[in-house]
């Protein structure tokens, strides 16, 4: 086989998503070769990873971590070149040996990796929804302007692309309108008046899916759903308008697709991330994952409810925000990802309750006019000062 390998650079890579990206690269290593890993600060976990994957760069955002790490990395006679700070992060996703861009930093600190990626032109995928949010069109230009291949690793998004024509210019034509499925998270059936007494243990407890904490505890609010309106938005270019959301408990459907003579396409899995990771990884073509597969004579039953039944609209009050943002002016959802990732930092921190998130959401994209923010410069600035509002607004509700 000549095909050449794929050099891949996992940024976030002790992360749920990361660790998942290494399961689906270690069962291809005719496929793909690791060039760069990357964590915050987890010395251990990196270091059994490059252990195992014997990377070119490993880069530790902390600068102490990162002279641990290559403390570490020395004793074990690796060649593993050790870089520190968010600099080096933006060196890998541009790095011209560098092919593949696993973007699976949490949070709009991964920003500024996805841009560099995209501007290289590199195959992008793109777990990070927090940096699509922030960066809307100006992420999106960056991706046409440079020439990069982005492909969603988010379920939902993956099962929308995956029963989307292939060709782009199509959709607008042929697509009806688009149908996120949410399973609803742990608190599906929670009196919203007891929403108050929840714990961070309770919020992070998904029924379907293991993931890191701060997504999980935007399943629990259903702001994750509301995140992933705003990412299918620049994804994909419908209107707001042509965007809805399902609740469908089992997460069987990862999505659907409505065309103009009412047909649905839809994606269909077991809920396991290495689906969607492999895609990404082997798009146009189809490898292993490592998942189960459907079975269907054991599928007792799927149900659907609307968002206007069991009263899921006082329960999740955030979803809603969505298209609130979009319809706003734009850098709205930045100002709407900087307040919720604030909010949901001092939700775990024991500092606000967890109906309190919402608040914070809202008391900040009041305080905070967002106007078009048209280059990185302004989306940071605008960034910070959303932070700092929701920071403000945590500490005024803190008990
Ligand atoms: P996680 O918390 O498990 O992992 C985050 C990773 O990013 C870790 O490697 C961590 O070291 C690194 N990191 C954290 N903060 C950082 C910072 N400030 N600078 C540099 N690196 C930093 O998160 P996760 O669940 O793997 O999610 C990652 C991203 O993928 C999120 O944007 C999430 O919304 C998205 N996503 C996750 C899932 C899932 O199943 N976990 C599904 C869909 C989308
Ligand atoms: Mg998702």
């Amino acid at each position: 086989m000549n095909r050449p390998l794929q050099r891949v650079a996992v940024l976030g890579a002790t992360g749920s998503i990361g660790v998942n990206t290494l399961d689906v690269i270690a069962r291809h290593p005719d496929r793909f070769e690791v060039f760069a890993l990357s964590a915050a600060r987890s010395v251990d976990k990196l270091a059994r990873q490059c252990e195992q994957f014997k990377p070119r760069y490993a880069v530790m955002t902390d600068e102490s971590a990162a002279r641990e790490l290559a403390a570490r990395l020395a004793s074990y006679g690796l060649q593993t070149r050790v870089l520190a700070g968010p600099s080096a992060l933006v060196d890998m996703a541009e790095h011209p040996e560098v092919d593949s861009v696993m973007a699976a930093i949490v949070g709009a600190a991964g920003l500024a990796s996805c841009l560099a990626a995209a501007r290289a032109g590199k195959r992008l995928l793109l777990a990070n929804k927090e940096a699509l949010v922030v960066g809307g069109e100006l992420f999106m230009r960056a991706v046409r302007e440079g020439g990069a291949r982005l492909l969603p690793i988010d379920s939902e998004h993956s099962a929308i692309f995956q029963s989307l024509p292939e060709d782009p210019s199509t959709w607008d034509a042929r697509v009806e309108k688009i149908i996120l499925t949410a399973s609803g998270g742990p608190f599906r059936r929670r009196d919203p008046a007891s929403l108050r007494e929840v714990t961070p243990e309770q919020a992070v407890a998904h029924p379907n899916w293991v993931m890191g904490r701060k997504i999980s505890v935007d399943s629990a609010t259903m702001m994750n759903k509301a995140l992933e309106v705003i990412e299918a938005r620049f994804l994909f270019g419908l209107g707001p308008e042509r965007l809805e959301v399902v609740i469908h408990p089992q997460s069987v459907i990862h999505s659907m697709v409505q065309y103009r003579d009412t047909s649905v396409v839809a994606q269909l899995g077991t809920p396991d991330m290495r689906v969607p990771i492999a895609y990404g990884l082997a798009w146009p073509e189809r490898v292993a994952s490592g998942a189960q597969a459907l079975d269907f004579r054991a599928l007792a039953d799927m149900s659907f409810e609307a968002l206007d039944a069991h009263g899921h609209r006082e329960r999740f009050p955030g979803l809603a925000l969505a298209w609130e943002a979009l319809r706003a002016p734009g850098g709205t959802t930045a100002v709407l990802n900087a307040a919720n990732e604030v909010a949901v930092q001092a939700f775990l921190d024991g500092a606000i309750r967890f109906d309190q998130i919402h608040h914070v959401n809202l008391a900040t994209l009041e305080a905070v006019t967002a106007s078009n923010p048209a280059t990185l410069d302004e989306l940071l600035a605008l960034d910070a000062q959303a932070r700092a509002a929701a920071g403000e607004s945590a500490r005024r509700m803190s008990h």
